[in-house]
């Protein structure tokens, strides 16, 4: 692939290309031994070797990140009052063409895939692609086996939306307090959607917090605000 010098090192996180022109002045960029200044020349990324004051330049197409999305957080990439799932990726890390795979909602903690790949995105989102989604949540209401077989058949929201069937298992049920701890693996994203196929059996969502998409399982390492690089092996699961 070949790419603009100062959009490499843009993406690489030196700064907008602005900036990368200024740091062209002021450091030494060797590309294949040979001293270059000039910010928009080109740069084959497989086979070009490109020194910054001496140290290696690697160039990577696509980044895939994990995130353990913490509560408070919003799912996009630039709001004008809240703090994004982007403000958690370090500037070393992040790229200006970084997104959430999908949203999660603002109370929502748990497993959030953020990426350049847009093709991959669209795999993962597309709805006739049924990519499962577990979730964990704590309801407020005692959650019924008749509430299990329906969700197993898919039904009507909000009167006139239907979901697809779905996988809701009652992991414990605390009577005194009225509250039950489900699993629930849906193979949609609509807006949100969890808290309203509850909201349709009367119930409300407390807490919710995603386990898993696709194959893809959260590491248990990861703290809220904590992400990672997808491994290899993770990343071919989701391919
Ligand atoms: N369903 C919801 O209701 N909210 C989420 O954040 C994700 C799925």
């Amino acid at each position: 692939m070949k790419v603009r010098l100062d959009k490499m090192l843009s993406h690489l996180g030196y700064g907008s290309r602005k900036e990368v022109k200024q740091l062209l002045k002021k450091k030494e960029i060797l590309v294949n031994g040979v001293s270059v200044k000039n910010s928009g020349q080109l740069i084959d990324t497989e086979k070009d070797q490109v020194l910054l004051n001496g140290d290696a330049l690697v160039y990577e197409k696509y980044v895939y990140y994990m995130l353990h999305k913490p509560k408070g957080v919003i799912s996009a990439t630039e709001d004008a009052k809240h703090r994004t799932v982007l403000d958690l990726i370090s500037q070393q890390d992040v790229r200006p063409d970084l997104f959430p795979v999908g949203r999660l909602d603002k109370d929502t903690t748990g497993l959030l895939l953020l990426t350049n790949d847009g093709a991959l995105a669209h795999e993962l989102l597309s709805p006739k692609k049924k990519v499962p989604k577990c979730y964990l949540a704590l309801v407020e209401g005692i959650v019924t086996e008749e509430d299990v077989a329906l969700f197993s058949q898919g039904f009507e929201i909000d009167g006139n939306e239907r979901v697809q069937p779905s996988e809701l298992v009652i992991e414990t049920k605390d009577n005194h307090q009225k509250r039950t701890t489900v699993s629930l693996t849906i193979v949609e994203g609509k807006f949100h959607q969890v808290k309203r196929m509850f909201a349709a059996v009367g119930k409300k969502v407390l807490t919710l917090h995603r386990e898993s998409m696709g194959g893809l399982i959260l590491d248990k390492e990861l703290h809220p605000g904590d992400y990672r690089r997808l491994t290899k092996a993770e990343l071919e699961i989701l391919k």
